[in-house]
């Protein structure tokens, strides 16, 4: 069904997804091939990584995003297997939670190099290619927590507000030219980061994984967890060449929690 809507519009193309190994940017992927599009994965494990790419004929380009000569070379990797970069989809990062007054600065450190330094290398390793691009989508996979203050995850809700600034620069920077810069604002998704969230609270808490999931989920609107699909079909919306006027879009997928 989903095939038959979204014809070839991306044939050609091709799409490079950071953190493409699982989750999200595993079902971003398997959508933008169904498109059409070239897959370029990146991840640091293995493992996934051809799990998801095997199918779908992807390209693996493995790195660690925090490492910006290791972006580099995995860039250049994705280009030599399948041409300049169209599409570049910011998806890798990571979550972690603590009372502010327990956070520490390495762990800051992580959660920004991670969620937002590494999106800054990653959209520079690319940029010349997206603006030579006659249809360049830039996506960035940023949160409700983007949006507003999460308790317990001051470090996390920062780095994801700080994408949202860089998403905006960057779309107001280059509105005269082909690219698109837009991010999509997940609510709670069904992904492994979710559950290691769920592992955690149970942790901390003591309830059970059960009540502790629940806990999560009820935090959407919805009651029930987003489907990374529904967030997949968003960026591959984004990238169609039919929304070269959506641009320096928050895009909320979240239930209607930040309604
Ligand atoms: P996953 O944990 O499944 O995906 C995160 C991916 O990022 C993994 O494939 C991981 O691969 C990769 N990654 C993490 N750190 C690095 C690194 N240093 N270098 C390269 N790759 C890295 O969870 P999601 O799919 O949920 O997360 C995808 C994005 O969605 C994240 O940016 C997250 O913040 C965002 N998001 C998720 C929500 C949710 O509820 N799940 C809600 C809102 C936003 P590997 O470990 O192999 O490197």
């Amino acid at each position: 069904m989903l095939h038959a809507m979204q014809g070839n519009w991306l044939a050609g193309r091709h799409a490079l997804i950071t953190g493409g190994g699982t989750g999200i940017g595993a079902a971003a992927a398997a959508q933008l091939h169904g498109a059409g599009s070239k897959i370029s994965l990146s991840g640091r494990r293995l493992e996934p990584l051809q799990k998801t790419a095997e199918p779908i004929g992807g390209t693996v380009v493995q790195c660690d995003v925090t490492e910006p000569e290791q972006v580099a070379r995995a860039f250049d990797e994705a280009r030599t297997a399948n041409g300049p970069v169209d599409l570049l989809i910011v998806n890798a990062g990571i979550a972690e939670s603590a009372p502010f007054h327990k956070m520490t600065r390495d762990g800051w450190n992580r959660i920004i190099a991670t969620n937002l330094t590494a999106a800054f290398d990653c959209t520079q390793a690319a940029i010349g290619d997206l603006l030579k691009s006659d249809s360049g989508r830039l996506v960035f996979v940023a949160s409700v927590a983007s949006l507003r203050g999460v308790p317990y995850a001051a470090h996390y809700a920062a780095s994801k507000h700080g994408l949202l600034g860089l998403m905006r620069s960057l779309a107001a920077e280059y509105a005269k030219t082909n690219l698109t810069v837009n991010a999509v604002c997940p609510g709670y998704v069904d992904t492994p980061m979710t559950d290691q969230s769920v592992a955690r609270v149970s942790e901390i808490t003591g309830r059970s994984e059960e009540q502790a999931r629940g806990a999560i989920t009820n935090m959407n609107a919805s009651g029930r967890l987003v489907h990374p699909d529904a967030i997949a079909t968003m960026i591959l919306t984004l990238c169609l060449p039919q929304s070269r006027d959506v641009n320096g879009a928050a895009v909320t997928i979240d239930g209607g929690t930040a309604a």
